[in-house]
């Protein structure tokens, strides 16, 4: 009797007309603007999951967490037993990106004494550090490693990394010297909002990591 020829085999035998299998990435979409994450995640040719149950996790190859307020999302992520699913995709080497609010959840300490959520990253964050007197604004951020045009950062009632460590690579700082993107491993995460404007650069940089 002849074998089913591997799946890859039968792709590759379907013909011009096959569409390639593009990468998923699951989206926490149980509070924030992960509706503007889906549509980067689309603009970028990979195709959002958005995740409200562990069950939504399972094959996506990474996970973006949203902007929003993570006091709402981490007693969302608690209630439908999401926190040990999400550490593990991530202990599996699924690449997480966090924004903001994202970046909140992924810290491993929280200044002014709040419990950390995920702790998937080396870093202390204080909530709502950035523009104590202007809640938003928006700001150059060069990041060299997305080219010599800077990105058009976004933020929002944004968190201050007040300490990184070893294996926390700077991706851009601000004026100061601050982090306002991080990557370990991978793991990454903003402090703005790549996600509110056309500049996907930010999102193929994640891409990549899911590809390497
Ligand atoms: N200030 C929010 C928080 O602490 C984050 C804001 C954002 O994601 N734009 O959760």
């Amino acid at each position: 009797m002849p074998q089913p020829a591997p799946a890859s085999t039968r792709a590759s035998e379907a013909g011009p007309d096959s569409v390639p299998s593009r990468h998923r990435i699951g989206i926490l979409a149980l509070q924030g603007d992960f509706r503007e994450h889906a549509d980067a995640v689309r603009a970028i040719g990979a195709e959002p999951v958005l995740v409200r149950l562990p069950r939504d996790l399972v094959g996506v190859d990474a996970l973006i967490l949203p902007g929003g307020e993570s006091t709402t999302m981490r007693k969302l992520v608690d209630r439908y037993g999401l926190c040990e699913p999400i550490a593990a995709l991530a202990r599996g080497g699924a690449p997480v990106f966090g924004t903001c609010a994202g970046m909140i959840l992924l810290a491993d300490r929280i200044t002014d004494g709040e419990e950390p959520v995920l702790r998937l990253l080396d870093i202390a964050v204080q909530r709502n550090a950035y523009g104590r007197q202007l809640d938003s604004f928006e700001s150059d951020v060069e990041i060299p490693q997305l080219g010599a045009e800077p990105l058009h950062g976004i933020f929002i009632r944004a968190p201050l990394v007040t300490d990184a460590g070893p294996e926390v690579e700077v991706l851009a700082r601000d004026e100061s010297g601050r982090p306002l993107a991080v990557r370990q491993g991978k793991v990454l995460a903003t402090a703005f909002h790549p996600e509110l404007t056309d500049d996907r650069r930010m999102h193929r940089l994640f891409l990549q990591l899911i590809e390497a």
